[in-house]
């Protein structure tokens, strides 16, 4: 308490209170705030060593790393959390900044070098680490679906064919077939051309059908018709309306740019 205050103590908290809620309302207004953003400015700039200086002994203290490290532990979620809330509401300047930094590495050999080292000690040091994350992921419905993607990528390229499958029909086509339609079988699901690749079948949602690894393997590169009559079965309804719909040209979604630029490439 002050000493030069005359009043009780209840009567001096009071006034505490309000002379802080005074200077709160002070310190927020607009121009004041600029003002002291400008003094702030000037003084880190005279100061600068002052500050590098403190900083760096601050941050050379054992206790100060293990506090900030305990700190960051418990407050991870939220931590991630709003890294995440951050990322989305900059994207724009997030991703210019993960470009420049991209060239400026790309650019600078001492800097590429220092990445390659960090890249390879990262890599033998979470090893199993990394081996447990990236088996998650293939056994994902995302990662599935990706690998499928691209194997079919990969496929059309080489066979000079179309290609305009996005994860999202992947999806719809296991969704709409869930069995084999030969055979009615429900495990060892792939995608099957319904016109053989080989033969010009386009990989696109109208020439794809859910199939067990056996008949797919087996139908291979025949004719539909032909290997269905061979193994004494009726061609599924679906096929004979997916072909329809493929006379007719009609098509769902186009390939993405990026895909057409690496159809295009080679
Ligand atoms: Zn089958």
């Amino acid at each position: 308490m002050d000493k030069n205050f005359r009043g009780t103590t209840e009567e001096y908290k009071e006034f505490r209170k309000r002379s802080n809620e005074a200077n709160r309302r002070y310190y927020n207004k607009p121009e004041v705030k600029a003002k002291k953003r400008i003094y702030k400015k000037e003084y880190d700039k005279i100061n600068k060593d002052k500050i590098s200086e403190y900083g760096r002994k601050l941050r050379a203290r054992l206790e100060y790393k293990e506090r900030v490290k305990n700190w960051r532990k418990e407050n991870r979620e939220s931590l991630i959390k709003r890294g995440k809330e951050w990322r989305e509401k900059n994207k724009e300047y997030k991703n210019r900044k993960d470009r420049e930094y991209q060239r400026r590495i790309t650019k600078d050999p001492i800097l590429r070098e220092k990445r390659l080292a960090y890249q390879k000690k990262n890599r033998e040091e979470n090893k199993d680490k990394i081996k447990s994350y990236n088996q998650k992921y293939n056994n994902s419905e995302k990662g599935k679906i990706k690998y499928t993607r691209h194997n079919h990528l990969r496929l059309s390229k080489k066979f000079g064919n179309e290609f305009s499958l996005s994860a999202e029909e992947i999806k719809k086509i296991h969704k709409r077939d869930k069995i084999c339609v030969y055979c009615g079988f429900n495990k060892f699901q792939e995608l099957d051309h319904i016109i053989p690749i080989s033969k010009g079948g386009k990989s696109n949602y109208n020439n794809f059908v859910i199939a067990c690894r056996s008949c797919n393997s087996s139908k291979a590169n025949k004719d539909v018709f032909i290997w269905c009559k061979e193994k004494g079965i009726e061609v599924p309804k679906i096929i004979i309306e997916l072909l329809e719909k493929q006379n007719q040209g009609v098509q769902i979604i186009s390939p993405t740019k990026s895909e057409r630029d690496f159809l295009d490439s080679q």
